[in-house]
Formats: structure tokens, C-alpha cells, sequence
């Protein structure tokens, strides 16, 4: 496999872009190959190269590449303009849609990324209870705004920087940690910052470490022990809407937050971020409350319209039924290899969600950070040569979607085996 155009490319991309690239994550030592194309199930490079893709932009396509339906709705609303900065009718007909699934979201704002949709969720949950602090499970990632980048998820525990430099200590110092799976740990700091607590926010299954799943009874008492003591939960469901179900984990869970927040797959592959909840706290936001937030791309018609095609097809073709089996028969077959091969590591996920750890099963942030790392960096090296993309680090989520036919799993399965040797 050549990767020159790649190389040559990463050379001059360095000296204009911070890491060669627009995001951390996508900075694959020791250069990452850069994208030609993409269609169904397949992502091509600048050298030629096609790989099985289970990266999927990191969760948004979930229908695969350029899906047909969400072209055309795209290029239906293109051919009307594509930034009005007035409302559109679009955007009321998203909201009623998502309100109607997620019954945590009464009202609900669009932005354009879920980076502001954790950062005006949290906003609205602190004007809404004058209250300043609040908790985040470590690990746990909810996009790079100043007071969430503590012990922070994805390219930040990938780069081994969970915390950043530039963000000064009294921004975060309101930001307090709670390990997941530990509801004595989360009761506990409850308990000691009684007052000052205004909202938990988390992913409820961590993907941006993992996936790491809930254990037992967890979001249940994470929502009885939140509820108790008056503190707003949000279900950061940037990943986990319409992943784990058109409801998202919430819906696969049975557990109702007080306020949600929603990205990735709801814009199709076009930016997008959503957070909703209670009505007494929504209308805290401006222009009907206090709570200031705006966005010059919110609403965004392009945006919304795609967003409304990738519901249509969610729900017309049964898609989280069927992609749901086809995660617990690759998550199966994983398993099968990782025996036969008599190695310790361990296949985690849910839904279409999937990974292997380089290590026993992990419950929390912790656990996963003593995951072979480096090992796992070579293993995506091996994969990529056989033809399959991964994220490349061991800390972020692999996906499924609708686009993988059966010869890819077959493919993606082979190799998988023959790497892993
Ligand atoms: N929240 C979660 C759970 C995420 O996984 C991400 C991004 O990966 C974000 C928030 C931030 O979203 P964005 O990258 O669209 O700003």
C-alpha cells in the first residue's frame, strides 16, 4: 500500500495546520492519509487506497457515505439558498420530530455543533438553578469548550493532554469529577457541594473512551440521586441518539434526564448540534429567557433538512433493529477470535457501537487507560493495510452502519483474525 500523496501532502499541511490536520483525533502518527472520496461503506485516499470504514466521521453516518436520500434532500435545499439567517418552517418540523421521540425534550435549540449544544446546555442548567458548579464522569467528553475539558475524553486522552493548556484554573474550578460506575463516588460529591451543584452532565455510555457501558442498576440511580437533590441531569447523546435507538440510550435504558443533548448522526453528516429538556428550563434561553445563546449557522436549512431525511430512513427501513443484531453478531464473532486466539483482551460495545480493548474489560476511565496504547496504534497500522479503517486510537468508539454489506464484515472479520495473530 502507497501512501506518497499522503506523506508528501502531511509535509506541507503541517506548516499551514496545526498538526497537519483541522482536528486532533484525525492526526494519525506517523502521518495520517488524506481523503479523495467516500461512498456506502468505503473511504478512499489521495494514493488510491480503499478501506471498510468503521470510523464513519466518528459516529454521524450512521446510513454510510453519501447516502442517496440525504443527497437529494441536500441538494433540494441547496437549490433554495442555503443560509437565510431568518426561521424556517424546516427547523419547527425537525423540533416537533425530535420532541416527539425524546420525551426528555420539551423545547429544544439548534447549534451547530455538540460542542455548543454541551456548552449551552450547561449554561441554561446553571441560569436555571443560580447555581455554579457542575459534574462531569471522567473521561467522559462533551466537546472542547473551556469548562469540559477537564479529564476529558477522545483526542485529549489519546494526545495524553486530558487537561488544555490556555483554559485558566478559575473556569474550570467549578467543574467537578466523578468517576462512572460509582454512584457512592457521585453521591458523595452531591452530598459536600449540596448548594452549589447545578447539573450532571454525561455520556450514558461513555464513547469517547470506549464504548463503557452502564453497569446494573447505574443510570437509574444516577437519576434517582440527581433528581433527589435537585440537580439537572443532561445525557450528552452526542453519539448515543439515534445510535442505540431512534430514542437514544435513554429510549435502550429507560432512564429520562432533564435535558438532552443531540449531534453527529441527527445532521446526516452536516454540522449540527441540538440540546433540549424541560420547558420551565429551555424557556430560560433567549429570546424568551435570560439565558443568552445564538448562532449565525443555528438552524442551519441544509443542516435541518438532512436531518429530517436521516429520520425518514431510520424509521422507514428499521434501521436500529436491524443494525442492532448485526452489532451483536460482529461483537460475537470478535469474541470467537479474541478466544480462539487465547488473548486477554476484551470486545466491548452496544448497539452498533464496537471496539477492542487491548486489556480486560473496563469499567471506568481508569481502567481503560491501563489498555495497551501503543499496541493498539499498531494494530490499526496492520488493519488499515488490510483494508479496514479504524479510529486509530484505543480510546475511541468503532461504528457499524447500514452501508456494510455482509462481504465487508466477512473482510473486516478476516482481517481482524489475521492481524490480532
Ligand atoms: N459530546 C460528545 C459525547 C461527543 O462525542 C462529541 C464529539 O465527539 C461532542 C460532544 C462534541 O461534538 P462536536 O465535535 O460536534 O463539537
Amino acid at each position: 500500500m502507497s501512501l506518497d500523496k499522503s506523506r508528501e501532502l502531511y509535509k506541507k499541511a503541517r506548516t499551514l495546520l496545526p498538526g497537519g490536520v483541522s482536528s486532533p483525533v484525525r492526526a494519525i502518527k506517523p502521518y495520517p492519509f488524506y481523503t479523495e472520496s467516500a461512498s456506502g461503506s468505503k473511504i478512499k485516499d489521495i494514493d488510491g487506497n480503499e478501506y471498510i470504514d468503521y470510523c464513519l466521521a466518528y459516529g454521524p453516518n450512521i446510513l454510510g457515505h453519501a447516502h442517496p436520500r440525504l443527497k437529494a434532500a441536500i441538494i433540494a435545499q441547496l437549490e433554495k439558498g442555503w443560509l437565510y439567517g431568518t426561521p424556517t418552517e424546516l427547523e419547527v418540523r425537525l423540533a416537533e420530530r425530535i420532541a416527539g421521540i425524546y420525551p426528555s425534550i420539551d423545547m429544544l435549540r439548534f447549534v451547530s455543533t455538540g460542542t455548543e449544544a454541551t456548552m449551552s446546555a450547561l449554561r441554561a442548567a446553571r441560569g436555571f438553578t443560580g447555581r455554579n458548579k457542575f459534574i462531569k464522569i471522567e473521561g467522559g467528553f462533551h466537546g472542547a469548550h473551556d469548562a469540559a475539558l477537564v479529564q476529558a475524553g477522545s483526542g485529549a486522552t489519546t494526545l495524553g493532554k486530558p487537561d488544555s493548556l490556555g483554559v485558566p484554573a478559575d473556569f474550570t474550578k467549578h467543574t467537578l469529577q466523578v468517576p462512572f460506575n460509582d454512584i457512592e463516588a457521585l453521591t458523595d460529591v452531591i452530598e459536600r457541594n449540596k448548594e452549589d451543584v447545578a447539573a450532571l452532565i454525561m455520556e450514558p455510555v461513555l464513547g469517547n473512551i470506549g464504548p463503557v457501558l452502564p453497569e446494573g442498576d447505574y443510570l437509574r440511580d444516577v437519576r434517582e440521586v440527581t433528581e433527589e437533590n435537585d440537580v439537572v441531569l443532561i445525557f450528552d447523546e452526542v453519539i448515543t441518539g439515534f445510535r442505540l435507538a431512534m430514542g437514544g440510550a435513554q429510549e435502550y435504558y429507560g432512564v429520562t434526564p432533564d435535558m438532552t443533548t443531540l449531534g453527529k448522526i441527527i445532521g446526516g453528516g452536516l454540522p449540527i448540534g441540538v440540546f433540549g429538556g424541560k420547558r420551565e428550563i429551555i424557556e430560560m434561553i433567549a429570546p424568551s429567557g435570560g439565558v443568552y445563546q445564538a448562532g449565525t449557522f443555528s438552524g442551519s436549512p441544509a443542516s435541518v433538512a438532512t436531518g429530517l431525511a436521516v429520520l425518514d430512513v431510520l424509521e422507514e427501513e428499521d434501521v436500529h433493529r436491524r443494525l442492532n443484531a448485526t452489532g451483536d453478531m460482529f461483537r460475537g464473532r470478535l469474541m470467537e477470535i479474541v478466544a480462539d486466539l487465547g488473548l486477554d483482551y476484551s470486545v466491548c460495545g452496544i448497539s452498533s457501537m464496537f471496539k477492542i480493548f487491548f486489556g480486560d474489560r473496563p469499567l471506568n476511565y481508569s481502567e481503560v487507560l491501563r489498555c495497551d496504547k501503543e499496541g493498539y496504534l499498531g494494530f490499526f497500522f496492520r488493519m488499515l493495510d488490510s483494508g479496514v479503517f479504524l479510529p486509530p486510537s484505543q480510546f475511541e468508539t468503532n461504528f457499524l452502519s447500514t452501508a456494510h454489506s455482509e462481504e465487508d464484515i466477512e473482510r473486516t472479520l478476516a482481517a481482524y483474525e489475521a492481524n490480532l495473530k
